[in-house]
C-alpha cells in the first residue's frame, strides 16, 4: 500500500509536470486531488478548492457532472474505439448534426483529432493544401497576431506569438508574418476598447497589402487573446479581419479553443462580431473537460479542394489513431444536452455581471490593480506597479505566482498568467461560490499586495 504521503513523493520521482520549473516544486509540491464535484476539488487530505479556472479552461460545467459521466459510462460498455478511416458510429454523425445548429452559417464538414493543438497542425495544412490545389502554390506563409496562442506542437508554436513558449525552439519554427495586436489596456492611441475605431487595424491593412499573396492563411483568437494574459480586444476588429481575409483571398482560421461553448456570452466568440471564419478549430469545453477530443470545422468550398480520385493524390492524408473516438463523441454530446436543455449559456449572463461588478466592487480601487476586463464569465484582474504608468511589476518578483500560492492556500485555485490574475469559472458556478472565490481572491492579494 502507498500511503498518501510517499504517492506525493513517487509523483515527484517520475513525474514531469507540464509547464513547469520542477524545481519550483521543492516548494510547493503537488496538490493530490482525490476527487471533484462542481466547482470544487478536493485533496487527499480532504481540503477544498474552488477550481475557478475550469482545470485549464476545460472544465465547462462543472466537475462530475451525472449525464456527461454517465454518458461516457455507456459509451464505454458498447464501442470504447474504433478506426475512423472507413469506419463511422453513430455518436460522431449525431455530434456535427447538433454542432452544426450553433456553428457559424457555411461550417459544415468536420476533421476530428485529440487536443487543440492537434487541430491547429490540421487547420495548417489544410490551408497550405486548399491554396496549393487551387492553383496558388505562392500562398504558403501563415500571418498571424503578436501576442497569440495555438498551443505548443512545433506548427501550432510557430504560428503563435508568445516569446515565453516560443523563444527557445525558433530555430525550428517556420516562417510567419507577426502583426502587431490589439493592445486595448495599453492602447497606443489612447482609445478605449468599448468606443474606439479600430485605429490599430491598419497595421493589418499594411501586412495584408505586403503579404497577403504569399499568405495561406490568417490564424487568430477571436476577441480574447487568452494566454497574453486574457487580452480582449473589440468585436470591429474580427470583422474587418474576415473582411480583409475574403477581399484578398486569405483563409480566415479562427481558434475558438478557449472561446468557444459560451466562455465570452455567446456560443462562439466569433457570434458577436457575426463573423463565419473559414476554418473554425474547437477543444477544451467541446467535451465539457471530460475526454482529450479537438475538431477543425472548414466549408464545403474547402473540402471540395480535396475532393478527385483517388490517383489525383489530392486528399487529405492527415490522422491522429484517435480520430472521431466514442467516448470523446459522447462526451461532447452530454454537453450539448446540458447546454441546452438547461440554458447554461443564458443562465450565465447573469452570473457573469454579477461576477464584474462585485470583482470591481472588492479590488477595483487597489493602488496595484490597473485593469478589470470582462467578456462573457471570463475576468481578467491586471496587476501593475504603477495604476498611472501601466508600469508592469519587475518579472523577477514573480508577483502573480505569490499571489497564486497565497490563494491555493486558502482554498482557491487561481493560477494566473504572468501578473493577470483570472476568472474562468465553470459556467454552472453558483453565486455563493462566486462570493467566496473573490473574497479569498482578495485575501490573497492584500497579503501580498497590501494597500
Ligand atoms: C489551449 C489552447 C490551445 C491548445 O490546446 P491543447 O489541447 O492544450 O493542445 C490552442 N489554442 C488556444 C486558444 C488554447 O487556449
Amino acid at each position: 500500500m502507498n500511503s498518501k504521503e510517499s504517492l506525493i513523493a513517487k509523483d515527484l520521482q517520475y513525474i514531469w509536470h507540464p509547464c513547469s520549473q520542477m524545481k519550483d516544486y521543492e516548494e510547493l509540491p503537488p496538490i493530490m486531488i482525490d476527487h471533484a464535484k462542481g466547482s470544487y476539488l478536493y485533496d487527499i487530505h480532504g481540503k477544498r478548492y474552488i477550481d475557478i479556472i475550469s482545470s485549464w479552461w476545460c472544465n465547462l460545467l462543472g466537475h462530475c457532472n451525472p449525464h456527461i459521466s454517465d454518458a461516457i459510462k455507456k459509451q464505454l460498455d458498447k464501442l470504447e474505439h474504433v478506426i475512423f478511416a472507413n469506419f463511422t458510429h453513430e455518436g460522431a454523425v449525431l455530434l456535427c448534426e447538433r454542432l452544426m445548429k450553433h456553428l457559424p452559417h457555411g461550417l459544415t464538414k468536420f476533421n476530428f483529432s485529440d487536443n487543440g493543438s492537434a487541430s491547429i497542425e490540421c487547420a495548417l495544412k489544410m490551408s497550405f493544401q486548399y491554396q496549393y490545389q487551387t492553383g496558388h502554390p505562392e500562398k504558403k506563409h501563415f500571418m498571424t497576431l503578436s501576442d497569440g496562442y495555438h498551443g505548443e506542437t512545433v506548427g501550432a508554436l510557430s504560428v503563435g506569438g508568445l516569446d515565453l513558449y516560443a523563444e527557445i525552439y525558433k530555430p525550428m519554427l517556420m516562417d510567419v508574418i507577426h502583426v502587431e495586436a490589439p493592445n486595448c489596456y495599453r492602447c497606443p492611441y489612447k482609445k478605449h476598447r468599448d468606443s474606439c475605431s479600430i485605429e490599430c487595424f491598419e497595421k493589418v491593412k499594411k501586412a495584408f497589402a505586403l503579404y497577403a499573396e504569399e499568405t495561406c492563411a490568417f490564424i487568430c483568437e477571436p476577441l480574447l487573446q487568452g494566454s497574453a494574459g486574457m487580452r480582449m480586444y473589440p468585436p470591429q476588429y474580427l470583422r474587418a479581419l474576415r473582411d480583409l481575409c475574403t477581399e484578398y483571398d486569405v483563409i480566415m482560421i479562427a481558434d475558438e479553443i478557449a472561446t468557444g461553448f459560451g466562455r465570452t456570452g455567446t456560443f462562439f466568440a466569433c457570434n458577436q462580431a457575426s463573423v463565419a471564419p473559414d476554418i473554425m478549430c474547437l477543444s477544451k469545453g467541446l467535451t465539457g473537460g471530460y475526454m482529450p477530443m479537438a475538431l477543425t470545422i472548414t466549408t464545403p468550398k474547402i473540402y471540395d479542394a480535396f475532393y478527385a480520385d483517388y490517383l489525383e493524390g489530392k486528399a487529405f492524408m492527415h490522422s491522429h489513431t484517435y480520430s472521431g473516438n466514442p467516448l470523446g463523441c459522447a462526451a461532447a454530446l452530454a454537453v450539448l444536452d446540458v447546454l441546452e436543455n438547461e440554458s447554461i449559456i443564458e443562465k450565465a449572463k447573469e452570473k457573469a455581471a454579477y461576477l464584474h461588478a462585485l470583482l470591481v466592487d472588492t479590488l477595483g480601487t487597489h493602488p496595484h490593480v490597473g485593469e478589470i476586463r470582462h467578456l462573457g464569465m471570463i475576468n481578467a484582474i491586471e496587476l501593475v506597479a504603477d495604476v498611472q504608468e501601466k508600469t508592469p511589476f519587475d518579472s523577477k518578483k514573480r508577483t502573480g505566482y505569490q499571489i497564486y500560492k497565497k490563494a491555493l492556500s486558502k482554498g482557491l485555485l487561481l493560477r494566473p498568467l504572468g501578473d493577470v490574475l483570472y476568472f474562468n469559472p465553470p459556467l454552472t458556478i453558483s453565486l455563493e461560490e462566486i462570493q467566496e472565490a473573490v473574497s479569498i481572491c482578495k485575501e490573497a492579494l492584500l497579503e501580498i499586495l497590501p494597500e
